[in-house]
């Protein structure tokens, strides 16, 4: 089989209220890969908030796709060698890892369709399905609008529900946690996501705020690139670290892992290089007893929690319209069934290129 074409574009979406308040658009910089046996694979990477799509894009369709042009794509690990080595002076971290990852989940869902299994079922199945939290409570929300969210989620079935913690007086993020708690009682636990916002005194002073609320993790809370200081707040605090949305690949988890900077690893399936890479953190982690829970893109991620037995919750954030993919996995009773397509499962809808095409 030889790959024949690679058509790339970047697709623009509007998430629904309350979330278009932080977030008016996400961007997915999608590549569909055609081979010579008519297998496609569709390959995308969300491009969180939008910002950077189109440099996402532009590394892809000038540096990545001439390295896979003619190929067989069933050598999936090759061609990540090639991707990966391709540019000696520049790091497959930010904009090239994420070009990088879209094309790699376009090849492993051509892999999936040529041996006509799911992804999760081609790398050895451990369960079928993926307890999932619901994800959002962000900064610009009113008190009334985290309730309401939390309670969707709750709806849902969900146990797990995460919010931000972003206004600069830890007072006022514990009551705005008191308060949703309060609201989903005792059935639901909960998370924060600190998105790198605090130093380590402030890390000290938000979490011991906190500890009453028995939290399950307590998420990126410095600066991304400074895991001393992640590892220095994890020794610090008493509710678990988690982290790793920002990393980029088996090296920057590996010193992660090495300094004890976190209980949870969160590698997103679009930015850690795709699902090759990810599967190598997962790996990684399992040896040292840290769960892996991966950042959005939970139709993707799903996968990923069906193979890794470290694998843990996967992040539904539900901001996507019906007629993006064909099919979208859907929660119910807090757990998503992972696709029984062949390939990773996700189709984009008819129309939706057409819709949603930009740039
Ligand atoms: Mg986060």
């Amino acid at each position: 089989m030889k790959i024949t074409a690679i058509e790339a574009c970047i697709l623009t979406v509007a998430p629904p209220r309350p979330m278009a308040l932080d977030f008016p658009h996400h961007t997915l910089v999608v590549a569909q890969i055609a081979t010579d046996a008519g297998l496609q694979g569709l390959g995308y990477s969300l491009v969180f908030g939008g910002g950077g799509a189109e440099s996402v894009l532009a590394y892809l369709e000038t540096r990545l796709k001439p390295l896979l042009l003619g190929e067989d794509p069933l050598a999936v690990e090759k061609l990540w060698e090639k991707m990966y080595r391709g540019d000696r002076g520049v790091r497959r971290v930010g904009i090239a890892g994420m070009a990088l990852s879209a094309l790699d989940i376009g090849l492993w869902d051509i892999a999936g369709k040529a041996a006509e299994l799911p992804l999760y079922k081609l790398w050895g199945a451990v369960r079928d399905s993926a307890d999932c939290y619901g994800s959002g409570g962000w900064g610009s929300y009113t008190e009334k609008d985290l309730i309401g969210e939390a309670e969707h989620y709750a709806a849902l079935g969900c146990r797990y529900y995460k919010m931000k913690i972003h206004h600069p007086d830890p007072e006022v993020n514990r009551k705005r946690v008191a308060a949703v708690k309060k609201a989903l009682g005792p059935g639901v636990s909960m998370m924060v996501d600190v998105n790198q916002k605090l130093d380590l005194a402030g890390n000290i002073r938000q979490a011991a705020l906190l500890e009453e609320f028995d939290l399950v993790w307590y998420e990126e809370p410095v600066n991304s690139d400074d895991n001393a200081a992640c590892a220095e707040v994890a020794a610090a605090i008493r509710i678990p670290v988690a982290t790793g949305e920002n990393h980029y690949n088996r090296y920057e988890f590996r010193d992660l892992i090495e300094r004890r900077a976190a209980r949870y690893l969160m590698p997103d399936i679009c930015r850690a290089n795709g699902y090759s890479e990810t599967l190598k953190i997962g790996h990684l982690a399992a040896a040292h007893g840290v769960r892996v829970t991966p950042h959005v893109v939970y139709e993707l991620s799903v996968q990923v929690c069906g193979t890794l037995a470290n694998g843990f919750l996967v992040e539904l954030m539900d901001w996507m319209p019906p007629d993006l993919f064909e099919v979208l996995p859907q929660c119910v009773n807090g757990v998503i069934r992972i696709p029984e397509r062949p390939g990773h499962g996700m189709v984009l809808a008819k129309g939706a290129v057409a819709k949603y095409r930009s740039g």
